[in-house]
């Protein structure tokens, strides 16, 4: 039987990864990621020595878009209930990779989610079908993110310094758009220069389509509104000169709302149609990360994904 595990460079991955090379050893396995071009520089160095401290083959896949340029090609900014930036860049990618290289028949997926998403794990296994999914961290002995963590630096292995600097995922960077706004404020304080530069897409996307849409959403006065990260930084700047609340709410921003990510590559039914057009994906062999312009073909899927 055959084994590849979704390999996200976060440490539940690593550790799903570890349980699997344990029980069936590292012959026939391999470790998947999608590569969405907006990850934390370290994850790439975690990556690689996550697979050499497993021993097993990393293969890197990108449809070559970041989440920003999935977003201006289909005129939709991701957000926490809808994320065209996972199906684009993760899911599709990954079930074409599968679809092209696997046989149902004698392979297993293997995701990252642990004990306490085991609520998930029914859709993950209809979303893989007709491959089997498993989720390894699902099984006992049951244990915690920093558990886990902990695991990795018994090993060896240093974690991904997104876990060290207080981000509850490694996933985009600290800025996942399924983040709510104590993530964003979060990521405010820790990477000020990303989160300008996030907020300059948002307001870029804004002013191009003449609409008033935002990653955030907030709920003031009885209504839901777009909350920009512009607002947002003004708001965190504001409070953090004065003992006033400058906007007269409790807070500037909810630190309660750090929402979810949720970002494995399982597929949806729309992303399992998608994903079966004959066409080639090439893995990445460079580590270099993109800047936001269209010229990065050679490692993008040659498909035309459909841009609206
Ligand atoms: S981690 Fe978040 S921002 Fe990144 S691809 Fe997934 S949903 Fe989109």
């Amino acid at each position: 039987m055959r084994h590849v595990v979704m390999f996200s460079g976060g440490i539940s991955s690593w550790a799903a990864a570890r349980r699997v090379a344990d029980e069936h050893g590292t012959s026939n396995l391999q470790l998947l990621f999608a590569d969405t071009y907006a990850e934390d520089e370290d994850l790439y160095r975690f990556l690689e020595e996550a697979a050499a401290q497993i021993g097993a083959p990393l293969i890197r896949i990108a449809d070559g878009r970041t989440p920003w340029q999935v977003f201006d090609d289909e005129h939709y900014i991701g957000n926490a209930r809808v994320a065209p930036c996972s199906r684009r860049l993760k899911q599709i990618p990954c079930v074409r990779w599968l679809a092209q290289h696997t046989d149902p028949a004698d392979t297993v997926i293997h995701v990252g989610i642990d004990w306490s998403e085991l609520h998930r794990l029914p859709a993950i296994e209809r979303g893989y079908q007709p491959w089997l999914a498993h989720a390894p961290l699902c099984d006992p002995p049951w244990t915690s993110k920093d558990e886990l963590l902990d695991q990795a630096r018994a090993c060896g292995l240093e974690p991904p310094r997104l876990y060290a600097l207080g981000f509850p995922h490694n996933n985009c960077g600290g800025a996942c758009v399924r983040g709510g706004q104590a993530a964003w404020a979060h990521l405010w304080g820790v990477f000020p220069d990303r989160y300008l530069d996030h907020e300059r897409r948002e307001q870029a996307f804004q002013n191009r389509l003449g609409k008033n849409v935002a990653v955030l959403r907030e709920r003031r006065g009885g209504t839901t509104q777009p909350l920009t990260l512009r607002q947002l930084r003004q708001r965190l700047e504001r409070r953090a000169g004065t003992t006033e609340d400058p906007d007269g709410q409790r807070a500037a921003h909810d630190g309660l709302d750090w929402g979810g990510c949720g970002c494995l590559p399982v597929p949806d039914s729309s992303a399992r149609s998608e994903s079966s057009s004959p066409t080639r994906i090439q893995p990445v062999t460079d580590r270099r990360r993109p800047d936001d312009r269209r010229s990065r073909c050679t490692a993008r899927e040659t498909d035309g994904d459909q841009q609206r």
